[in-house]
């Protein structure tokens, strides 16, 4: 499988997985068949991520194929996007803690040999243990890996190989393609028994054997019998503390002006209901204090210039801007173009967030206002996240229901 980085290849992608979206998405989902079989599976996860292609248009067109009930695995899947969303926006201290840990444990490992050792063992593919060692070069070679083995990968890097998992979680975020604030960091807090106090996610030989049954054929099976299956969840002393989020409302404020249009990393669609003067857009923002892998570093930057392209043909426009992550560039920009107002889709947590909070405050201050959007999809499933994700499934049929608005 390969991920263009373009809307295009993000809808042709959707066109081509829609007839495997019901009853033999619910069946066949679970296994991991290899890199060269993909097609139980969407593959959607890349565009999702950057919104070349948006949730509700996912959700639409399973919809217009199948009923509901026999869509409902996949549907719910596309949900647990948006609840792992939803839940860092009311625990967003998890965030900075999270790159915070991270950096003092990339120091640790730098003045640690043995935690060094294990470290660069796991994250090149050499513990011995021959699945995950193919899976973590998958992870590298391809910046994809099928989500039961993200789980397995993240259960043994944490129980068996004892590393710690912020480590693991800086590690899928620098190579996935998909590499998402939310849904990554919270994957890895699930796995590690922190997200739900106590239960956590064993990997087993048993399991791994018959759900990857081909890739253990490819492998070996080699070091399977080390796996620690009996490990307890690893504990914190407090809960993340949970916030009432301050979001923008869906609404643009009326009024005339020149209005400029700035994208970002998290949201590449150009449906805002405005008629921009201008289009702009930040570069992805550093993942971690590890460079970002090639490949998912390639496919942001791609996907940011196909929105910009989109956006100057869209609007018949002279040029669209890349900028820097510099906050006094967008206000250049702002200045060159004459703008009265700036217009942008919400920007979640995570570190596009932080360099947009940075442009707003600077824009605001030279008094060119940057209104933050919040799509509806988002202002429908967030505010349903607060605790386990069954709160927000049980909302599902009402919120399909709502998707047409
Ligand atoms: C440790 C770990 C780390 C992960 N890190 C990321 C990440 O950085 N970015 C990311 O998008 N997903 C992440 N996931 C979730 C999931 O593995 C991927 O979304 C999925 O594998 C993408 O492949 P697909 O598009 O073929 O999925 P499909 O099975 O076709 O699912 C359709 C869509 O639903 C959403 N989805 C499916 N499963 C999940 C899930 N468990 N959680 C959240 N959304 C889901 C995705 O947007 C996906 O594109 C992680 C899961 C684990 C266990």
């Amino acid at each position: 499988m390969s991920w263009p980085p373009t809307r295009a290849a993000g809808l042709e992608r959707l066109e081509a997985f829609l007839p495997h979206a019901g009853d033999r998405y619910r069946r066949l989902r679970n296994f991991d068949f290899g890199a060269d079989d993909r097609t139980n599976v969407s593959g959607l996860s890349p565009y999702l991520r950057c919104r070349l292609v948006r949730e509700d248009e996912v959700l639409a067109a399973v919809l217009g194929r199948f009923a509901p009930s026999t869509a409902e695995k996949f549907i719910q899947e596309v949900y647990w996007r948006s609840y792992w969303k939803g839940w860092l926006e009311h625990h967003p201290s998890v965030w900075p803690d999270y790159l915070e840990q991270v950096r003092s444990l990339l120091a640790e490992a730098a003045a640690d040999d043995a935690l060094a050792l294990r470290y660069h063992a796991a994250t090149a593919g050499e513990t011995g243990i021959a699945v995950f060692d193919a899976w973590a070069r998958e992870l590298t070679g391809t910046g994809y890996l099928h989500n039961h083995a993200r789980m397995w990968f993240a259960s043994i890097w944490i129980f068996t190989l004892k590393l710690p998992w912020q480590l693991g979680a800086d590690f899928f975020l620098r190579h996935l393609l998909d590499g998402d604030p939310a849904s990554n960091t919270l994957s890895w807090r699930w796995v590690a028994g922190l997200h739900t106090p106590g239960k956590h996610y064993l990997a087993r030989p048993d399991n791994i054997g018959r759900f990857a049954a081909r890739r253990v054929e490819l492998s070996g099976a080699d070091g399977l019998e080390l796996l620690d299956t009996a490990a307890s969840a690893l504990e914190e002393q407090a809960a993340p503390p949970r916030i009432v989020p301050d979001w923008p409302s869906a609404t643009l404020p009326a009024g005339g002006g020149r209005v400029g249009l700035l994208l970002g990393e998290d949201d590449l669609d150009l449906d805002l209901g405005v008629r921009p003067v201008a289009v702009a857009a930040l570069p992805g923002a550093p993942r971690s204090p590890l460079p970002t892998g090639d490949a998912a570093a390639a496919f942001t930057a791609g996907a940011i210039d196909d929105a910009l392209t989109r956006g100057r043909q869209r609007w018949g426009l002279g040029r669209a801007d890349l900028l820097s992550l510099r906050a006094e560039d967008a206000l250049a920009w702002a200045r060159r173009e004459s703008l009265d107002a700036v217009v942008a889709c919400y920007a979640p947590v995570g570190p596009g967030a932080d360099a947009r909070a940075r442009v707003r405050a600077l824009l605001a201050q030279a008094g060119v206002p940057v209104h933050e959007v919040l799509r509806s999809h988002d202002r429908d499933a967030w505010p349903r996240a607060t605790r386990g994700f069954f709160r927000l499934k049980k909302h599902i049929p009402a919120l399909l229901g709502r998707l047409s608005r």
